[in-house]
């Protein structure tokens, strides 16, 4: 028998809205859903419901306490695979953190996110078909290896690539312009492409208060010291194009880095993950001054990686992190 952990940390997937029907499913109750029949006969969830906030306010106490909880009953617990139902808002920002935490336990079992667009009580909910989908992932061994993924719409999406491009629809995450992992179909996943080259492991412990700033022309760079006065202990910008940033902000770059707060530039764009220092002018410059590129990640991304990397120590680990990604 495999044996799979389902954690149920509420949301959409579990929420029902109709006049008298109000409420949300616990994991059990969500777990009822899924039609008999619509699992691998050899497959035995068991059940723990998280408490968690809505996932646009999900703190990084609750996200790194939900990739802990992933990884030891892989480790520790001896599960085949885990599913964790959240938020479908920051889906992807949960499934990266998961999924640079896993370390060894990417090897030994899979990990699997998902959520749902529409409510328990919608017509036609995503919600059943979904959690189906994911434990049927969790339990295939084909996702061994791959690190944490996204299940959604029959698809598994790679934690690293994933996106919510549109928030309307059940077919509203992708990988583009990566490629979908695999399709759960008949019951097993069909694999379709190979997974990103999983990250570098992390011995020390995350740390939880970085800053993500989206940056534009013309503004005070007293914005990236307030967020370290207040206690920010690394910060993101969000740049455009390649990763360029105002150069109202260059002579900031340089001495936070002296203080030993890494700044990692990200860009509103799809990059590539060439490092900051190959690329041109503008871009070489600030990674002269100190800031590290986010190796083609986005943002949001970026900031749960610099949650991670701040476990290996200070500007210069975090650099040597971020080249390893
Ligand atoms: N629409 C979201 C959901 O799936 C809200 C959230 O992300 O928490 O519940």
């Amino acid at each position: 028998m495999k044996r799979v952990l389902l954690l149920a940390t509420g949301d959409t997937i579990a929420h029902s809205y109709r006049p008298g029907q109000q409420g949300v499913a616990s994991g059990t109750e969500l777990l009822k859903t899924v039609p008999s029949g619509a699992l691998p006969a050899d497959v035995a969830v068991e059940v723990e419901d998280v408490m968690a906030e809505p996932s646009w306010d999900t703190s990084p106490s609750t996200m790194l306490g939900l990739a802990r909880r992933a990884r030891s009953a892989i480790l520790e617990r001896g599960f085949d695979g885990v599913v964790i139902t959240q938020g479908t808002d920051t889906l992807e920002d949960g499934a990266f953190l998961v999924d640079l935490l896993a370390g060894r336990a990417a090897e030994r079992g899979a990990i699997v996110l998902t959520g749902a667009m529409r409510a328990l009580d919608d017509l036609s909910s995503d919600g059943p078909r979904n959690l189906a989908s994911s434990i049927v992932a969790a339990a295939d061994g084909a996702l061994r290896g791959a690190g944490a993924v996204v299940c959604v719409n029959d698809e598994v999406h790679a934690a690293r690539w994933v996106t919510l491009a549109d928030a309307t629809s059940v077919a509203g995450f992708s990988s583009a312009p990566f490629p979908v992992l695999g399709r759960v179909v008949g019951g097993r996943v069909e694999t379709l492409a190979a997974p990103p080259a999983r990250p570098p492991l992390v011995a020390g412990e995350p740390e939880s208060d970085v800053a993500l700033i989206k940056t534009y022309p013309g503004m005070d760079p007293v914005l990236l010291t307030a967020v370290v006065d207040a206690g920010a202990r690394g910060i993101v910008l969000e740049g455009t194009g390649l990763g360029n940033v105002p150069v109202d902000l260059f002579a900031t770059l340089g001495e936070l880095s002296e203080w030993g707060i890494p700044t990692v530039i990200a860009s509103r764009s799809l990059t590539l993950g060439v490092p900051l220092d190959d690329l041109g002018f503008h871009a070489g410059l600030a990674a002269k001054l100190g800031a590290i590129g986010a190796r083609g990640l986005a943002p949001s991304k970026a900031r749960v990686a610099l949650m991670v990397a701040l476990g290996t120590g200070g500007v210069d680990a975090v650099r040597d992190w971020f080249g390893r990604l």
